[in-house]
């Protein structure tokens, strides 16, 4: 656990899967927390008990899609009036449409460059000065195994992961003056609803090239995350950490 006492942090995409647990961990460290969601209510009202009753001194819930400039503004603007600052961002909402290239429509091209590219870069853009007036943050981008090594089925998903990787350490350089650093997480096979409906022999195919012959949970990411968020790694910006158990080094 680490501590994230008297920061304020954002995650997107708290409502399920790896941005919930993240949430989680970081109230588990003292941190008061907004958490993001797109549209699923049950879900993200069962994520902030949740975040409560880890201990967050304080925790709301905002809906925006990542993927609309104006709106990421605004939520930026209501956590740091509502919660008062910002130190930590985890961009983490992202969604996946797997398609063979040749019938990969241009919508779900778009649409995936729009939710999991361009919404870190809407946020980005939004904390640089809330983070610039706290004199130092800490930014959490989730890109993915995928991007590393791409992946048959998924080339536009994979496009948006490995350009977050390029964006991670563009934004690393570019605000490690103001003390705002900037770090990737790339997680493999991770038990979540993104990776539920993968058929049963594809599962056992991909738990055949992972060394530690488990799916990872959304648990062994958020741990991860949570110490590049933290003050721990005071030192560490511009880093690509792998989660993946193993299957790709
Ligand atoms: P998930 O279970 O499908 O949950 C997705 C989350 O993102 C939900 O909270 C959803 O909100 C939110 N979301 C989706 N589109 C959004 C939008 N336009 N604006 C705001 N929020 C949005 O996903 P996951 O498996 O936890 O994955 C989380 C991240 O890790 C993603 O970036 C994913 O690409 C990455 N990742 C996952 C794996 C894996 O194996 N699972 C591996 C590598 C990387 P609602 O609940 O409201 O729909």
């Amino acid at each position: 656990m680490h501590d994230f006492k008297g920061k304020v942090a954002l995650v997107t995409g708290a409502s399920r899967g790896i941005g919930r647990a993240i949430a989680v961990e970081l109230a588990r460290g003292g941190a008061a927390v907004a958490l993001n969601y797109a549209g699923n209510e049950a879900a993200a009202a069962e994520a902030l008990a949740l975040v409560q009753a880890a201990g967050a001194p304080a925790a709301r819930l905002y809906r925006f899609d990542v993927a609309d400039p104006a709106a990421c503004s605004r939520a930026v603007e209501a956590v740091v009036a509502d919660l008062g600052g910002l130190h930590v961002l985890v961009n983490n909402a992202g969604i996946a449409v797997d398609q063979l290239l040749m019938r990969l429509k241009d919508e779900d091209w778009r649409r995936q460059l729009d939710v999991n590219l361009t919404g870190a870069f809407n946020l980005i853009r939004a904390v640089t000065r809330p983070m610039m007036k706290a004199k130092g943050g800490a930014i959490v981008n989730l890109s993915s195994v995928v991007g590393e090594m791409g992946n048959a089925g998924q080339a536009a998903y994979a496009a948006t992961k490995a350009g977050l990787i390029g964006l991670t350490k563009s934004v690393a350089r570019e605000l490690a003056s103001r003390q705002v650093r900037c770090n990737a997480v790339t997680p493999g096979f991770i038990d979540t609803d993104m990776t539920a409906a993968l058929p049963e022999a594809a599962r056992q195919k991909m738990l055949e090239n992972i060394p530690l012959a488990r799916l990872g949970s959304a648990e062994d990411v958020a741990r991860a995350v949570c110490f590049l968020a933290s003050d721990d790694a005071a030192y560490v910006t511009g880093e690509v950490l792998k989660v993946n158990g193993g299957m790709y080094m």
